[in-house]
């Protein structure tokens, strides 16, 4: 089989959905497998975790996290306007 190199260059993204902590992962690559939007792509280094190459096209289903073996080798970041809470502001009234 004929062997084809390339270079990537992950895609610069406002959020970071995936976050790797390196002393826990082994680089199995299950998480990168199980991905059904195919944003992440194995590190060329052995060991270590895949490179997340569309972060903004994660739709934070947890199934990588799920799939790995190591816990807290991955983790999920939910972006900040899925995590806040808004709250109706009680405006304060006159002569109260
Ligand atoms: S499944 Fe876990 S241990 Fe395997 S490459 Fe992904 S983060 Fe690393
Ligand atoms: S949360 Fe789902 S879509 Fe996002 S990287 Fe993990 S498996 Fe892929």
């Amino acid at each position: 089989m004929e062997k084809i190199e390339f270079t990537v260059e992950p895609i610069p993204c406002s959020t970071k959905p995936i976050v790797y902590d390196e002393t826990k992962c082994i680089g199995c690559g299950r998480c990168a497998d199980v991905c059904q939007c195919d944003i992440l792509i194995p590190s060329t280094e052995k060991g270590k975790p895949p490179i997340v190459m569309y972060p903004g096209e994660c739709y934070y289903c947890g199934a990588c996290v799920m799939v790995c073996p190591r816990p807290g080798a991955i983790k999920l970041v939910h972006p900040l306007m899925n995590r806040a809470k808004f709250i109706p502001v009680k405006e304060e009234q006159e002569g109260k």
